[in-house]
């Protein structure tokens, strides 16, 4: 082999191992090329697992929230605030689509602690969590809830829009320049009482399929917190039982009494009623704190307990009010059930606070009134005068009195009907009368019958009154009646001038009442002075009310002496005049007028509340506002 060969060989040689090398450095390469991929892939798939790991932390978050019966606010607060922060998004918020007499709305549920609606609140007049929302103008939520599914979007500024019309365009410009969120979603909440929409706002152009499905996990869970929640209240609604002492509530006395009047109605059997209440609570309170407070009531409760036979009906009816029923018991048996309870009470001192005692009333079914109603007020009168009388006392109840207050407003009401001067029709006249004579005749339903000819009166001069607020009204002053410890002859006037201090007013022409927009000085003197005069002639010749003309004529009188006829101030005004006039600002506040909307109950009472010391004396203003703050508590 000649050298050429020998060459040829060896380059075919180099060249053989350059291929090897070669192809080595390319499998290599290739291998290396799949490991990045590899590696990148298993970074991805990390990622995903991780998101998806850290959504069901999340939904498992609250999901322990759900079974820890936590307040639905707090639940939905935490969900909205894990979405943002666990998940990445920019804000997150709920939305109730509501309703009421003045249309539909959305109000936000819950919402995340992003800055989105604080920066938006600083350009609204009422913060955005406050707010109603208007429905009609948000086109796009209304196209969620109807299609069902998830929109996304990148139309920041239709979303802006539906959820704060009112921003002005300089500030929506702004607002979109500075934001970092490039895109929302809005996910319905379709199992929703009114239905409702979860919003999420995100830097991402587009959600992955995965983030979709999950939102609708999510969703579907925060319609599962709601729905649990409506279930507790449901429960709590239904529960019988007071939760601090375990003694049945006040709905369950309620219903146990009415069953218990019909089975002794029929059989004409008596039952008979224990009111009970703790003596000085509120020095209790103030000396050693509310858990000794706490204390006294349970030991009450625990008495109760005891002394009851497994068929009466122990209840706590208020704070630290307390009724006991007692099926088939006259008033001899129950006047020695509740002397038993008061003994034991007294017997049995609390630590620290030292010995405690109650104040009783008793009444029984038919020797004392023959309608639930009238029994347990009459419990309750027979309460407040063992308090009167010293406390720590039983008293039984005294029987209705021959001639009721009932009666001579009846009477009342009747001769002011035919006396013929009155604005009112003939038709309703007659209806009235007719009504009123089978009540006087019968002595069936006096109340009901009152009530129900008030209203219609006070509906003929003014048609925007609240059918049912006469009765109301009577009770408020009874109650107030009673805080004041009036007697009870000046209780029951207070009762009839209630639902009488008005009529004068029937005999007002239509024009003035009904005038739409502010009186002249002229029509105003004539709307302070006519009704008065008139009612002052309707119920002179009315030989059974006329000692309470002067609590009428005075219950426009104010406390710091700038009211009328008289100006007269202070203790100079019958305190049944002053009780007028709280209980009628209260119910005027309350109904709407021409010229205004009605105010809430709330908003009524800081009306009131600021005119303490001015228009009446501020502490039946305390009384007043405790009255109706028990009353709305009671109406949930
Ligand atoms: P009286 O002997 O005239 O009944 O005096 P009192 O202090 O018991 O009565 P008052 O009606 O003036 O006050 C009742 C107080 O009871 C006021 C309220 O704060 C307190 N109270 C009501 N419910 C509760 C409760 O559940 N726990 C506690 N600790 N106090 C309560
Ligand atoms: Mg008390």
């Amino acid at each position: 082999m000649g050298i050429f060969d020998k060459f040829k060989e060896f380059t075919n040689q180099v060249s053989e191992i350059e291929n090897h090398l070669y192809s080595g450095k390319k499998d290599f390469l290739e291998i290396y090329e799949r490991n990045a991929q590899l590696e990148q892939e298993i970074e991805e798939r990390t990622n995903e697992l991780n998101e998806a790991n850290r959504r069901m932390l999340t939904l498992q978050h609250i999901w322990e929230m759900m079974n820890s019966s936590k307040p639905l606010s707090s639940i939905l607060d935490t969900t909205v605030n894990n979405l943002q922060g666990e998940l990445g998004y920019l804000h997150s918020c709920i939305l109730q689509r509501r309703n009421d007499e003045n249309g539909e709305y959305f109000t936000v549920m819950a919402s995340s602690n992003g800055n989105l609606f604080d920066e938006i609140n600083q350009h609204l007049e009422t913060p955005i969590n406050t707010q109603r929302m208007n429905f009609e103008q948000a086109s796009i939520i209304k196209a969620v809830l109807r299609n069902k599914e998830i929109l996304q979007s990148t139309d920041l500024r239709a979303g802006l829009n539906s959820i704060a019309p009112d921003l002005p365009e300089d500030k929506v410009e702004e607002l979109l320049s500075e934001t970092a969120c490039r895109s929302f979603m809005l996910v319905p909440l379709s199992k929703m009482n009114h239905f409702g929409i979860l919003i999420v706002l995100s830097q991402r152009l587009e959600a992955t399929e995965a983030e979709l499905d999950f939102l609708n996990i999510f969703a579907q869970q925060i319609e599962l917190a709601i729905t649990i929640a409506d279930l507790f209240q449901m429960v709590r609604e239904q529960a019988v039982t007071d939760p601090l002492t375990t003694l049945y509530n006040r709905r369950y006395f309620e219903d146990s009494i009415e069953k218990e009047f019909t089975r002794a109605n029929r059989q004409k059997q008596p039952f008979s009623i224990i009111g009970i209440d703790l003596d000085h609570l509120k020095q209790i309170n103030d000396k050693y704190g509310h858990v000794y407070g706490d204390l006294a009531i349970k030991q009450i409760a625990s008495v109760l307990k005891q002394n009851a036979r497994s068929i009466d009906v122990p209840a706590r009816i208020g704070g630290e009010e307390f009724d006991v029923l007692l099926p088939g018991i006259d008033s001899k048996g129950a006047m020695i059930a509740a002397e038993r309870i008061r003994k034991a009470i007294e017997a049995t001192p609390i630590e620290t606070v030292g010995t405690i005692t109650a104040s009783l009333g008793v009444a029984t079914f038919l020797e004392h009134a023959n309608n639930v109603e009238e029994l347990m007020e009459l419990a309750d009168q027979a309460m407040y005068h063992s308090k009167r009388n010293g406390r720590n006392q039983v008293t039984l109840a005294t029987p209705i009195s021959e001639v009721s207050w009932q009666e001579v407003a009846l009477n009342a009401f009747n001769d002011i009907l035919a006396t013929g001067r009155i604005n009112v029709s003939d038709e309703v006249k007659h209806d009235l009368t007719k009504k009123l004579q089978m009540a006087i005749e019968q002595n069936s339903n006096p109340k009901d019958t009152l009530y129900s000819v008030a209203d219609t009166l006070a509906t003929t001069y003014n048609p925007l009154h609240t059918l049912g607020s006469s009765k109301s009204k009577v009770i408020m002053a009874t109650t107030l009646a009673r805080r004041f410890e009036l007697e009870k002859d000046d209780a029951d006037k207070l009762r009839v001038a209630m639902l009488l201090y008005d009529v004068g007013n029937l005999m007002l022409p239509q024009e003035i009442l009904q005038k739409d927009g502010p009186l002249t000085d002229e029509e105003r003197a004539y709307i302070e002075n006519h009704p008065r005069l008139a009612a002052h002639d309707l119920l002179e010749p009315i030989s059974n009310v006329k000692d309470i003309i002067p609590i009428i004529e005075k219950h426009h009188e104010n406390w710091d002496g700038s009211g009328y006829p008289n100006k007269l101030a202070g203790n100079d005004i019958p305190l049944s005049s002053q009780i007028i006039l709280i209980i009628d600002a209260y119910f005027a506040l309350t109904e709407p007028r021409i010229y205004r909307k009605a105010l809430s109950p709330y908003e009524a009472l800081d009306v009131i509340k600021a005119d303490a010391n001015k228009k009446w004396n501020s502490t039946l203003v305390n009384e007043f506002v405790k009255l109706i703050e028990v009353e709305l508590r009671k109406a949930g």
